[in-house]
């Protein structure tokens, strides 16, 4: 994900922040631009305070400060473009659902961050009432021994909202032997079962797919069902992401885009920061990077996972400095970079065919920013950022030639328990809705 700034004084500010810490400004997400902005009132809406200066409402999700995203003040919609995707919200009276929802929404809200910034198509269940994508969150009823299933059919993501109580989510992932599990990570895979519909099956894409992936065709529940009663083979690691993975074509489909877009976004963050890699101890090249182009529009796999390896190496390094289990505990083998290569390409081809006006929602950031959280700067508003793209038009798609695999750093060895802290969400400032369906 980009930095971004406060235009009403230049503070770094993050993407869930609802205020400036330094100025005080009101702040918003505009997802048509890509970028938050600090506004400011006029009359019953506001106004942004980036270069076009755009009447804006926000989302109706902050009231229940569940959303910080803005809408065009002229718009009939009452939610915006991520919460129109919502189709069923839990009954926020009771305050645990309140709770857990917000977390539910602070990672919904990332992966449409991505969603939008790879130009994939986005249709609500109003646009396309067979195949849009929708989510139900769902809290179980204590009452009822009915359990909800975290999964998709057919566009409609359901989420078990018990999975936002980090003591229940830990407990999942020690029992499933998982090394990574987080909201993040389900919307990223679940998502990924809905993409497969549009970019694969849809697409007529089947067949290269399945050449990739294996015969989809096989009986899912069946698959399942042996997956959970054998496990993954013992070499799984040579050719699957995870060891869920192995369970179904549609699975390691799933996991392998989740991954693509846990790699985007990650590195959009570094070149945000400006990372460079060169470790000292090696010139061995396949540990050095200077990442500085964005992610979203890389020309090729091979370039993303030039980058990648030596920034998980050096982010794993950091984590176990800390005492953290490694930030990420996977090993990319060459069948999965060649299945990361598909998904790269299917992406890309639907990105190119999307409208050439969307090609500059996202606007690459320079390399070096000032430090996320510094002093609060010497008064006088901050120059505006500049009004144009400063990034060239996506390329057109690129099959890349069959990859072999770079060096791997080292290989992840019993990640520890311990997950990163998440950001913790705002204290609410206004009293909780009733249920909605929107
Ligand atoms: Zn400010
Ligand atoms: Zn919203
Ligand atoms: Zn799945």
């Amino acid at each position: 994900m980009k930095l971004f700034k406060c235009q009403a004084c230049g503070q770094d500010v993050y993407f869930e922040n609802r205020f400036c810490g330094s100025c005080g400004h009101a702040l918003g997400f505009l997802p048509n631009a890509g970028v938050m902005t600090a506004v400011e009132p006029e009359g019953d809406a506001w106004r942004a305070l980036t270069p076009k200066r755009p009447k804006l409402r926000y989302c109706a999700n902050i009231t229940p400060d569940a959303c910080n995203w803005l809408i065009p003040a002229e718009h009939d919609e009452k939610f915006c473009l991520a919460c129109r995707h919502n189709r069923t919200i839990p009954d926020l009276s009771v305050e645990i659902n309140l709770l857990h929802w917000r977390k539910m929404e602070f990672a919904k809200h990332r992966l449409f961050y991505t969603l939008i910034a790879l130009r994939l198509p986005l249709k609500d269940l109003n646009e396309d009432p067979d195949h849009g994508l929708a989510f139900d969150f769902l809290a179980e009823d204590p009452g009822k021994k009915s359990i909800i299933l975290t999964g998709h059919d057919t566009g409609l993501i359901t989420i078990n909202l018990k999975e936002a109580d980090d003591a229940v989510r830990e407990k999942l992932r020690t029992e499933m032997h998982e090394p990574y599990r987080t909201l993040l990570g389900h919307f990223r895979h679940e998502v990924g079962h809905h993409f497969w519909d549009i970019l694969v099956r849809d697409a007529g894409r089947l067949d290269e797919c399945r050449a990739i992936f294996g015969d989809d065709s096989e009986d899912y529940g069946e698959a399942l069902k042996r997956h959970y009663a054998e496990g993954a083979p013992a070499n799984w690691q040579d050719s699957f992401i995870s060891a869920y993975a192995t369970a179904h074509p549609w699975e390691d489909f799933a996991e392998t885009w989740a991954h693509y877009l846990h790699i985007v976004d990650t590195l959009e963050t570094a070149s945000a920061f400006g990372l460079r890699i060169h470790p000292a101890t090696t010139k061995n090249k396949a540990l050095h990077a200077d990442i500085v182009f964005d992610p979203h529009n890389a020309p090729s796999m091979q370039r993303i996972i030039e980058a990648w390896l030596p920034l998980t190496f050096a982010m794993n390094s950091l984590n176990r400095s800390m005492g953290h289990a490694d930030l990420y505990p996977f090993i990319l083998s060459g069948p999965v970079i060649k299945k990361l290569t598909f998904i790269h390409e299917i992406i890309r081809a639907s990105a190119v065919a999307d409208k050439p006006k969307k090609r500059a929602l996202f606007r690459r950031i320079a390399a070096s920013q000032p430090p996320s959280q510094p002093p609060a700067p010497p008064g006088g508003p901050a120059p505006p950022p500049p009004a144009g793209p400063d990034i060239p038009a996506p390329m057109d798609p690129v099959v890349d030639p069959p990859i072999d695999p770079p060096d791997q750093p080292p290989p992840v060895e019993s990640p520890p328990d311990d997950m990163p802290p998440e950001i913790s969400p705002p204290a609410p400032e206004e009293i909780p809705q009733p249920m909605h369906v929107s």
